[in-house]
C-alpha cells in the first residue's frame, strides 16, 4: 500500500519552528519526508490534509479502555473504596467488555491517540483484544494478574495460574494485526502479587522478549501495606525481585521517597503519570517533575475513565503541566517541549514501541495525529507548542492514521461504526447497573499516610 500525505505543516524537533511537510508511506512505514511538494504518481493513495498540523501519533501509556461504561458512576470514592467497588460491581460479560473496550477506542482515536497500553482483565481479555484489533489502534496489551489478597479483595488465581494465563494470552495475541498488537507482562501491582509472581513475570518477559507494566505506589494505603509486609518500599522490593529496568513501566508512582526515585533512575526505569485519576480518586500527586529531573522518562496515561472521569490525552498533558508547576511552585517545571515528549516518544518507550513510533522520521511506523490548524485558539508559530499543550483537546483532532491507514478522517470515525456502537452501549447502560449500586460500601479507608511517604504530595515549595 502506497500513501502520500500532502498540504500539511508540522513543528520541527525544537518545537519552535513550523514547516510544511509532505510524506510518503509504504506498507505502513514512513518512506520519505519533504518540505517541498512531492510529485503525484500513479497508484498512490493521496490524502490532502488541508493545512493540518501533523504530530507523531500520541501514545497513551496506560489505560483500561474496558472501564468506559463505568465513567461517571464512581464519584466520591477514594482509591481503595473505588477499587473495591469496581472489582465487585463492574463485572462484564464478553459482549459487554467488547463494546466497552471499543467505546474506549473511539474516545482514544477521537482525542488523537494512535497507540494505547491497555491493562485488561483475564475474564474477558480476548474480547478486549479483539475490540482493540478491530478499532485499528496500535496497542500494547497486558492481562492484569495477581496471586495475593489486597485488602478485601481475594486473588482469583494462584502463581502458577497467573503465569500460565499470561503465557497463553501472549501466544494468542502477540503480533496480531500484522504486528499492531504487542503483549506485555502485567503483574497488577505488588500489593496484590507475591514475590514469586513478580520474579516469574520478569523471567517470562525475558523468555518472551517483551516488556513489563505494573501499578506502583498509587495510593498511600497499599503503599503502606507493602511496607508493613516487607519492611521495604514497593520500589525497593521490585528492585530486589529484578523487575526494574528500561523495559519496565511503573504506573502512577505517586508515593515515592527520594531513595525510590534514585533506584528507578539507577535502573533507567520508566514511569507513567496519570494525573486525572490521581486527582479524581485522591491518590495524591505524582512527582513528575522530580522524576524527569532525575533523567527518568515520564510518559502520560489516561488510565480508566471510571477512575479519571474522562478520556483525552491532550487534557492529561495540560493537567500534567499545570500540576507540576502548581504543586512544585515552579512555573518552569515541565516545559511544553518536555510534555510533547511525554505524549509521544516517552510513551512509545514505556509501551514497548521504542524506535518504531513516537517520531516523524523515515523508518518509523506512519502513526500520525492531525490537528485542525490554524484555529482561533491554535495559530501562529511562536508559542504554538505551548498552545498545543495547554490549549487543545479532542475536538481539535481532524485525522488519525495508524500504519498510514486513516482511523479518523475529517472528524469522522472510519474504522468503527460509531453510531451503532453508541446505540448498543446506551442500551447496555439502560439494562445494567455498572456502578457501585448493590455493592455495600464499607466507608472510606483512611487516606492519611505517615510523613515519610507524604513527602511529594504535601510539598508546597521547591525550597522545602
Ligand atoms: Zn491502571
Amino acid at each position: 500500500m502506497r500513501i502520500q500525505l500532502t498540504q500539511a505543516v508540522t513543528l520541527d524537533e525544537s518545537g519552535q519552528r513550523l514547516r510544511p511537510i509532505e510524506m510518503r508511506i509504504v506498507d505502513g512505514v514512513i518512506d520519505s519526508l519533504s518540505e517541498r511538494p512531492l510529485p503525484r504518481e500513479e497508484g498512490w493513495q493521496v490524502y490532502e490534509l488541508g493545512g493540518g498540523l501533523v504530530l507523531p501519533g500520541l501514545v497513551d501509556a496506560h489505560t483500561h479502555l474496558y472501564q468506559s461504561l463505568g465513567t461517571g458512576l464512581y464519584d466520591g470514592l477514594g482509591v481503595n473504596a473505588w477499587l473495591e467497588a469496581l472489582i465487585h460491581g463492574y463485572t462484564l460479560s464478553e459482549d459487554e467488555a467488547y463494546d466497552a473496550t471499543l467505546l474506549g477506542c473511539v474516545e482514544a482515536i477521537r482525542s488523537g491517540t494512535t497507540c494505547v497500553s491497555e491493562m485488561t482483565e483475564l475474564a474477558f481479555a480476548d474480547a478486549a483484544a479483539q475490540a482493540i484489533l478491530d478499532s485499528g489502534l496500535r496497542a500494547s496489551l497486558a492481562v492484569m494478574v495477581g496471586d495475593q489478597a489486597e485488602g478485601n479483595n481475594p486473588p482469583d488465581m494462584n502463581t502458577h495460574q497467573a503465569l500460565a494465563a499470561t503465557r497463553s494470552f501472549f501466544e494468542r495475541w502477540n503480533g496480531a494485526g500484522w504486528g499492531r498488537l504487542k503483549v506485555l507482562m502485567g503483574p497488577v501491582g505488588l500489593a496484590a502479587c507475591t514475590l514469586d509472581l513478580v520474579r516469574g513475570m520478569r523471567a517470562l518477559a525475558e523468555e518472551l522478549h517483551t516488556q513489563i507494566v505494573t501499578h506502583c505506589a498509587e495510593g498511600p494505603t497499599e503503599t503502606e501495606a507493602v511496607r508493613a509486609r516487607y519492611g521495604a518500599s514497593e520500589v525497593e522490593m521490585l528492585e530486589r525481585c529484578g523487575l526494574l529496568g528500561p523495559d519496565c513501566a511503573l504506573v502512577h508512582a505517586v508515593w515515592l521517597s527520594e531513595r525510590d526515585l534514585q533506584i528507578i533512575a539507577n535502573h533507567t526505569g520508566r514511569v507513567v503519570h496519570c494525573p486525572s485519576t490521581n486527582l479524581k480518586i485522591a491518590d495524591g500527586i505524582a512527582p513528575a517533575a522530580a522524576l524527569l529531573k532525575k533523567g527518568i522518562p515520564v510518559a502520560l496515561g489516561c488510565d480508566g475513565a471510571a477512575s479519571s472521569g474522562t478520556y483525552d490525552l491532550l487534557k492529561e498533558a495540560r493537567l500534567a503541566s499545570l500540576l507540576a508547576k502548581g504543586s512544585g511552585m515552579d512555573a518552569a517545571a515541565l516545559p511544553a517541549e518536555q510534555v510533547l515528549h511525554m505524549l509521544t516518544d516517552y510513551g512509545a518507550e514505556a509501551s514497548g514501541w521504542s524506535g518504531k513510533v513516537g517520531r516523524l522520521a523515515v523508518g518509523y511506523r506512519a502513526d500520525l495525529t492531525v490537528l485542525r490548524y490554524p484555529q482561533a485558539h491554535l495559530l501562529g508559530e511562536r508559542g504554538l507548542l505551548s498552545r498545543l499543550i495547554h490549549n487543545t483537546a479532542a475536538g481539535d483532532v481532524a485525522a488519525v492514521f495508524v500504519d498510514g491507514s486513516p482511523l479518523l478522517w475529517d472528524g469522522h470515525m472510519v474504522s468503527v461504526d460509531e453510531e451503532a456502537l453508541v446505540q448498543r452501549a446506551a442500551g447496555r447502560l439502560r439494562r445494567r447497573d455498572f456502578g457501585p449500586g448493590a455493592y455495600p460500601q464499607k466507608g472510606q479507608p483512611p487516606q492519611a499516610a505517615p510523613q515519610e511517604w507524604a513527602y511529594f504530595s504535601r510539598r508546597t515549595s521547591k525550597n522545602d
